[in-house]
Parts: C-alpha cells; structure tokens; sequence
C-alpha cells in the first residue's frame, strides 16, 4: 500500500496551499535574470546518458554514483538530467545558437535529479535556476554572473550570504597542481576514505570536495591552487577581485572551494549561507572554458552558476523571511434563493470576461457556508445577493481586508469598476 500512498523517497510535492511561496521565488528569479539579459532555454528531462558521462566527467559524484540510468525500450542508455549546463550546451550546438553573435546568455528553471542519500536540503529531485554565459572570456563575465546571483538573494533581503572565490587554473598550470596534490594526500593514504582513494588517481582535486570529515581535515593543509596559477589565470582572477572591489562587494576568497564538476577552469564560486553547514550552499557556479569544445563545438569561453531553490527556500525560512500569502479571488459572490444563484452565476461569467477573478459558490450551500467559504478562499471583495439585491438592482461590496461595505449597482460594469 505504501507504494501507491506514499511519493518514493527523496522528493517533495508542493501542494496548492504552498506553491504561492515557489512562485515568488521563481517569478523574481526570472525577472532578475531576465533583466540582465538571459532568455530561457527550456531543455528534455533527459538525455543520452554519454552526454553526462562526458560533459559532467566521470570522476564526479553526480556520475560515479548518483546518476539515474536506464535503458530504454530501444535498448539505449538514457539519464534523467542531474544538472542543466551540459543539456544547454548540446542544445545549443544542436540548435546552431553559439554560431552567431556572442555572447549568448540563457537560463532555466527545471527539475533535476540525483540518487543521494535524503536529507535536509538534499534531494532526488530538486529544482535549479542555471544560467549560462557563452563566448565572454574576460572577468567582466565571471564578474556579471557573480553578481547576478548575489543580486537574486538580495531580491529576498537575504543578509547572511557569503560569496566565496577561487581560481582553479585552466589545462596548462592545472597538471603542475594535481602533481603537488597527489604528492600531499599519498603521505596520508591510509587515512583516506574509499572514494578519495580513488580521486587520489584520477582527480586529486575532488579529495578537496569531499564530504567525510577526516578527509576534509587532511585537505586543511593540502597545496592551493592559487599558489599554482600560470601568469594568465593570475591576472584573470586578480582582475575579477579588482572588480568586485570596485563595487563594494564583500567576498572571500576560500582556496578549498572546488566545485563538485568536472569542467570548471579559472573562476569557481558558491555562495554560502552562515549556520546552515554543508546544505547551507545555495548557489555554485564558475567558468568552463573548455566544455563546448569537448562536447563537440568551438573553443568558447562560458561561464554560470546552478542555485538550488529548495535549499534558498530553507535558507529564507531559516532567516525568517516571509514571503506573504497573495489574494484568492478579487470578488466572491454569495446569494440566497434560486433567482439571487442565478443572477450570480451570469454575474460571475460577465466579470470573467472583464478580467475579474469573480466565483460564486457551485455546490448550491447556504449563505454561512458560502461567507466562511469566500473568506478561506481570501477573497479580497465580497457580495450578498438575494431577492432584495435583486429588486433595488444594488449591493453591499464588502472588502475582506477592512471590512468595509460601500453600496454598488448590481451590475457587472460598476462591480468591476468598484474592485479596480
Ligand atoms: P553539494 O556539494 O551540496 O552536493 P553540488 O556541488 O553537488 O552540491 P551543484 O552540482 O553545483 O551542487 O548544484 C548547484 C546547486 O544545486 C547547489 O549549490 C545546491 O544549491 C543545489 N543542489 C545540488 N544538489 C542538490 C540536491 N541533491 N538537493 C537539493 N539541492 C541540490
Ligand atoms: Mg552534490
């Protein structure tokens, strides 16, 4: 019985008396991002499971482990997407919109899906707002993209967010790193958990990433990257930080930020919520240099970030910002008697088409049900009608927040006038 009675683990419903809370979330992600010039680009829920493979790597979390795989009825290998950056990619390619003027910027706001073990702030399907800016190679793009994701926490005067930076080098100071970092964590071997052994081969970097607290005190002391830049990754991320300096922004700069992916290069970034510990990262993202060419397209310089808005949603509960509940309908018509029902119904259909958002009560109740139910339903005006309404051709327009009445004709035109 569970498995008809109860969702399968890791997944949240957002039922119709919450989702007002989504939306606003969602509607001032967009109008942030749309604002700084991002249109949307909306991407399949899954793909051919090579894409992730490659696009991902596959000496990450998301594809060693966490990845949902299956075989289709054709017999090909297919993965619900865990992330939105290589579907963008390949769609855009596929589509020919990185051939033409640059920069191109594009974002989504979509479910993604991840086997991991549930918990607060972690989940098999969780929603991302990703935004992606292709073909800008200068810091001003890293700069923008900052930015943009502080701005859409301020939106929600959220205080307690740090941004953090880092450079992670680009393919030519990068090996000199991994060098110095395999020689570090190969003296504490043994101490290493089972994954990181592993990373220790392929990716000695991701060890930095690791969530198992003995191995997050090995890497404490290990070499940063920063010491290991080449001239140019140097000037890069120096010229960011003057930037960020020039306006005012507070950050720091965290050595041990990494990012879980594969194809970062030069910048990496997350910002993080004080006091909410690992879940409290709400936003990473970084540059990726070297992504559209290895899924096939020209060398392109991009760069993005993914924030997770159930974890923005628990960050703002948890700073106690409130988003408030919004108006049901704007009018709600009550009546008494068969005629008076009648003439609500018509009057409902009138304003309808007005563009009022006007109801009546279709399950034929009494007058008591009726009020008890325009107030639930947080109508903001409120009608009686019965025979007398019907004789004088006026009413009472009653507002729910004030309660007060102010006599209307009973006519679609003034009533809609009335509510405006
Ligand atoms: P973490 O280190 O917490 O596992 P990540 O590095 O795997 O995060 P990204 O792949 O960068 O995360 O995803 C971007 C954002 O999406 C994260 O900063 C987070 O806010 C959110 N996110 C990632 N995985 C989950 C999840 N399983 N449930 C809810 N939100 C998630
Ligand atoms: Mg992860």
């Amino acid at each position: 019985m569970a498995l008809i009675t109860q969702a399968p683990r890791g997944v949240q419903d957002v039922l119709p008396a919450e989702v007002y809370r989504w939306q606003a979330v969602e509607n001032t992600m967009r109008q942030v991002v749309q604002r700084h010039g991002y249109r949307e680009i909306r991407l399949p829920t899954f793909e051919h499971t090579e894409l992730f493979a490659r696009g991902v790597g596959d000496t990450t979390d998301i594809v060693g482990k966490e990845m949902y795989t299956f075989t289709d009825r054709g017999g090909r290998s297919v993965t619900l997407r865990p992330e939105g950056t290589a579907g963008a990619v390949r769609a855009l390619l596929q589509g020919g919109a990185l051939a033409g003027t640059l920069p191109v910027r594009a974002y989504y706001l979509m479910p993604c899906y991840r086997y991991e073990k549930p918990q607060a702030g972690r989940l098999r399907e969780f929603h991302q707002l990703g935004i992606e800016l292709f073909g800008a190679p200068l810091p001003d793009a890293d700069f923008e993209v900052i930015m943009t994701a502080r701005e859409i926490l301020a939106a929600f005067g959220l205080k307690k967010v740090r941004v953090e930076i880092n450079s992670i080098g680009c393919k030519d100071c990068r090996p000199r790193y991994h060098q110095a970092l395999q020689q570090y964590f190969e003296g504490h071997r043994e101490e290493l958990c089972e994954t990181c052994l592993q990373r220790l081969e392929r990716n000695p970097m991701r060890i930095l990433d690791c969530k198992s607290p003995i191995c997050q005190e090995i890497a404490k002391n290990a070499p940063i990257t920063l010491d290991y830049l080449c001239d140019d990754c140097r000037e890069h991320f120096e010229s960011l930080k003057a930037m960020l300096d020039g306006c005012g922004v507070q950050y720091t700069v965290n050595p041990r930020v990494v990012r879980g992916l594969d194809y970062y290069s030069r910048t990496v970034f997350e910002l993080v919520h004080e006091g909410a510990g690992a879940q409290g990262v709400v936003c990473g993202g970084g540059r990726y240099d070297g992504l559209v060419e290895l899924l096939g397209g020209s060398p392109t310089a991009a760069v993005g970030f993914g924030m997770g808005i159930e974890r923005l949603l628990s960050v703002m509960q948890a700073e106690g910002v409130e988003i408030p509940e919004p108006f049901g309908p704007d009018l709600f018509i009550c009546s008494v008697g068969d005629p008076a029902r009648d003439a609500a119904r018509r009057l409902v259909y009138q304003l309808q088409e007005m563009g009022i958002a006007a109801m009546y009560d279709i399950n034929g109740r009494g007058l008591k049900p009726q009020m008890k139910f325009a107030d639930k339903a947080r109508s903001r005006y409120c009608i009686v009608i019965g025979d007398g309404e019907l004789e004088s051709s006026s009413c009472l327009m009653r507002s729910m927040t004030d309660g007060q009445e102010t006599p209307c004709p009973l006519d679609p035109g003034a009533i809609a006038n009335a509510i405006k």
